[in-house]
């Protein structure tokens, strides 16, 4: 039945898609940071001399709602920020398969009257 196979389409590209990000998904927020050291006589400790950076930092809520989080090495810079981005393409993509869920639901109980 071509009619009922296009009615699904939507999802299976859905589910493709949330499966592909959750894959690579990180929670929570990044941001870039300057630092200073401890080394003496390091150009960072002078005054308007260059602090050491970027650093990448993530940033999120814990379940017990205290913000905590991590100082990203450079070798895991790449992947976290791709992986933060594919954390908020990934709410969208299920919000959108929340609502074709809703509506499949809906119709079925049409049908079913
Ligand atoms: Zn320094």
């Amino acid at each position: 039945m071509p009619r009922s196979d296009d009615a699904h389409a939507p999802r299976r590209k859905l589910l493709r898609e949330i499966v592909r990000l959750a894959d690579v998904a990180v929670f929570g927020t990044v941001s870039e940071t300057y630092r200073t050291c401890g080394r003496p006589g390091c150009h960072c400790q002078r005054r308007g001399g260059s602090k050491h950076g970027p650093h990448l930092n993530v940033s999120y809520r814990g379940e017990n709602g205290k913000t905590t989080g991590y100082y990203v090495p450079k070798g895991a810079e790449e992947a976290t920020r791709h992986g933060v981005t594919a954390w908020q393409r990934l709410q969208r993509c299920l919000r959108e398969l929340a609502e074709l869920n809703k509506d499949r639901n809906l119709r079925r109980a049409r049908e079913a009257e």
